[in-house]
């Protein structure tokens, strides 16, 4: 259900049907737009008697809402959301006419080896870095992450070089740590319906990366969202990373077709991680640019300094002088639809 608001209602009319709203034992969620607030309302079992509220002053109309999703809907919010990261060089937008640029390792696995791939990150015009401290490994017997100490290095990264740190939380624990030294919390295509988390990264405070579960429909995918925004966090990214199909000439199948979906059901801005949507180095590249071409708010690639070495997605991690092309690449292709690669 949403309560659509007057442009030029008041704060004070907007927080008085919040609060009937409470009064009637729901949730409200003002969800302030460039022309006007629409107020989600969640926690109806069922029908929600409206008229009391029509008539309220500031109020357009009611509308309900038939989609299992409410506040990531377009009908919550018409225009594309745009998020700012905070960075130590100041603020990174990502949605709207910005495309995010995220790079790094699959893994944090030494501080020469973060340090390499920062610089090459850096010196590409990226702002944010990627690299994971927790990893969800599919063996028990493959490495793990080096856990706080990695997210240390990350933290020098982000001194050293003035990169936004976009790093994955793999449970509640790691996602207390995460938060302290993130600034972007990245939750991973296994954990997409680990409700629990979700909902703990929904009471976090930084920007979340949501990724797209490997079996994951578009209804699903967005309802996961939907547990993060309903918590209260309304700064959420999306992140297609290629879903499980019968190809075998790649890892995983990068379904490409969801960003033109999701933009027209959702106001959330929607990336694309050419890496694991692939699996393979000499596919990074034209995907990247196929994924821009398509509409991608951004693009999370995996760069590693020597990728034969690497002790996680070596196969799909790319040199940090590929990833300065393909930084090249994205952004004419970006200048053609009028916008811009941060
Ligand atoms: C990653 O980004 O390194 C990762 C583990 O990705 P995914 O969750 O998409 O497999
Ligand atoms: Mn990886």
């Amino acid at each position: 259900m949403l309560v659509v608001m007057q442009s030029h209602a008041t704060e004070e009319q907007i927080r008085a049907v919040c609060q009937r709203i409470e009064a009637l034992g729901l949730e409200a969620h003002p969800i302030p737009g460039s022309l006007r607030t629409a107020i989600g309302i969640t926690g109806n079992k069922g029908e929600v008697d409206l008229g009391v509220l029509e008539s309220m002053p500031g109020v357009v109309e009611c509308i309900p809402v038939s989609k299992p999703y409410k506040l990531v809907s377009r009908d919550a919010k018409e225009e594309h959301t745009v998020l700012s990261i905070a960075t130590p060089a100041g603020e990174v937008s990502v949605g709207g006419q910005n495309i995010a640029l995220i790079g790094g390792p699959c893994a944090v696995e030494n501080e020469k080896q973060a340090m390499a791939a920062a610089e090459g990150v850096a010196k590409s015009g990226a702002r944010l870095f990627r690299g994971g401290a927790y990893k969800p490994r599919t063996s028990p017997y493959s490495f793990q992450g080096l856990g706080e100490a990695g997210l240390k290095i990350l933290a020098k990264v982000r001194k050293n070089f003035g990169l936004g740190i976009v790093t994955e939380a793999i449970d509640n624990e790691s996602l207390e740590l995460v938060e302290q030294y993130a600034d972007v919390i990245q939750i991973g295509a296994r954990n997409m319906q680990n409700f629990s988390l979700l909902k703990r990264a929904g009471r976090a405070k930084k920007p979340v990366l949501l990724k797209r579960g490997m079996s994951a429909t578009l209804d699903e995918f967005l309802m996961a969202a939907e547990y993060i925004l309903c918590e209260g966090n309304y700064q959420v990214m999306l992140c297609e990373r290629g879903v499980r199909t019968f190809a075998d000439h790649s890892r995983n199948t990068l379904d490409l077709a969801i960003v033109p979906a999701v933009k027209r059901r959702s106001h959330l801005p929607i990336l694309v991680d050419p890496s694991h949507g692939t699996g393979v180095r000499h596919k990074v590249l034209p995907l990247s640019r196929a994924a821009v071409a398509v509409g991608a708010d951004g693009l999370l690639v995996e760069v590693h300094h020597a990728p034969d070495q690497a002790l996680s997605d070596g196969m799909q991690s790319i040199l940090p002088e590929e990833f300065a092309q393909l930084a090249e690449d994205v952004r004419q292709i970006a200048a053609v639809l009028h916008r811009h690669v941060n």
